[in-house]
């Protein structure tokens, strides 16, 4: 006998019907003799709404409160679930994220899980019981309620997994496992049969929603046994794995990408040792993300221009910090453009490949596409390009790697 958690994304339980499909996944498990824990999200468009409800009543919410209002998804998918498995038989119990408890730090609407009390859990489940329990909620220490971040159910299924010691976490969604690239924009994108858990971590944290970033550290982390795979048909997904697990290592293994993206170049500063620091210390103190970076130097030497990327959400807020310290930092403007996307191309066989890069720079520049920020590291390229060029500069990376499925 196995222990067994199952996740289910929004669309999976998207209404009372696929809430009844989900029921039927659940129970094949159980009659396959296994014990299962299963982890549910909201309804899809659910939680999107009620962060629209909070930002009508206030746009910039307390976070606090935020998390009360965003939270209630989940509790209503738990209890659905909870009476679909009764109807046909499945005994199994609904939990909120504060009756287990889920414990969590208090940063609230980005909350990190610290630990999961599973005593009960466990003893629900050799009674035979499933238990139903919401994704991307919480408790802090305060003893209010906390959500994990967008996408935040992976997290949650993949941390019950490792406190449960499960055999298997298999996130069940509306694509049938990792492809090589959004199969929603590059119809020859392929279904990876494995991947590692370091590229599906860089994908995730590079843009490819299919799984939260800090699920995949977390399974890395405590060597959780992940699957992502389809909740419309049974067919098997992709499994995220060691590296030693892959026989036949691509150099690269998938690209991802990001509108999320917003560049900032600060003109005119001038160069002298430290304004690099001048810049980026006010926006770590502010806790916005910098991510690609590059300097030029005008060429009389005097003056330096500073480009980099933040989060979009965070481009208003990176300016007026810019602007509050223009004073000391002497720059003479400041440029912003939120119309960028990032586009990167994974895989851990560029540790030992050369050349990537440039076959990446080579293909962009085939379809005139400009890049305007470059970032490496040991698996990992990423060019930043006018957004309006995402889709086309995903197809031709796609070709341009080899991933291209066979036409059907
Ligand atoms: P869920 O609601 O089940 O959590 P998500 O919408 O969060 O589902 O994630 C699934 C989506 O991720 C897919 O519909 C797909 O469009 C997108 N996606 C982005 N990149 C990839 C990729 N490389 N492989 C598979 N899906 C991807
Ligand atoms: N319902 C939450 C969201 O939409 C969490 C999740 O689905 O993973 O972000
Ligand atoms: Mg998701």
């Amino acid at each position: 006998m196995a222990i067994i958690v199952q996740k289910f994304g929004g669309t999976s339980v998207g209404d009372t019907d696929r809430i009844r499909n989900v029921a039927r996944k659940v129970k094949a498990e159980v009659e396959a003799g296994h014990q299962v824990a299963v982890v549910v999200s909201a309804m899809a468009g659910v939680t999107n709404q009620l962060v629209a409800h909070t930002r009508d009543i206030a746009e910039d919410a307390d976070p606090s409160e935020y998390d009360v209002v965003v939270s209630t998804g989940e509790q209503v998918t738990t209890g659905l679930l909870a009476l679909a498995l009764r109807s046909i038989g499945v005994a199994a119990r609904s939990w909120q994220g504060w009756q287990i408890p889920i414990r969590t730090d208090d940063v609230h609407a980005k909350a990190r899980i610290e630990d999961i009390s599973v005593e009960r859990l466990r003893a629900a489940l050799e009674r035979g019981e499933v238990a139903v329990v919401p994704g991307f909620q919480g408790l802090s220490d305060n003893q209010r309620i906390t959500t994990l971040g967008r996408g935040g159910s992976d997290t949650s299924a993949v941390a019950l997994a490792a406190a449960l010691k499960a055999d298997r976490c298999d996130i069940y969604t509306d694509v049938d496992g990792v492809y090589t690239t959004d199969p929603r924009i590059v119809a020859r994108a392929r279904k990876l049969d494995k991947i590692t858990y370091e590229e599906m971590f860089e994908m995730a944290s590079l843009g490819a929603k299919v799984l939260q970033t800090r699920s995949v550290e977390m399974a890395m982390k405590h060597r959780v046994r992940l699957q992502v795979r389809s909740s419309f048909d049974d067919g098997p997904g992709t499994l995220v794995v060691d590296e030693d697990e892959i026989v036949e290592q691509e150099v690269v293994s998938g690209i991802a990408y990001s509108r999320d993206e917003a560049k900032v170049t600060v003109a005119g500063l001038r160069d002298r040792p430290g304004v690099a620091s001048a810049v980026f210390g006010p926006l770590a103190d502010a806790n916005i993300n910098v991510d690609m970076i590059i300097q030029n130097v005008s060429q009389d030497g005097k003056t330096a221009n500073l480009t980099f990327t933040v989060p979009e959400g965070e481009l208003r807020r990176a300016l007026d910090v810019l602007e509050t310290h223009k004073e000391d930092l002497r720059f003479e403007r400041l440029i912003a453009n939120a119309d960028v996307a990032k586009i990167s191309v994974v895989g851990v066989g560029m540790r030992s490949h050369a050349g990537v890069a440039q076959r990446m720079f080579q293909a962009l520049a085939d379809k005139s596409i400009n890049i305007q920020v470059i970032s490496t590291s040991e698996i990992k390229v990423s060019v930043l390009i006018a957004e309006d060029y995402t889709e086309l500069a995903l197809r031709a990376l796609h070709t341009a790697y080899g991933l291209d499925a066979d036409a059907p």
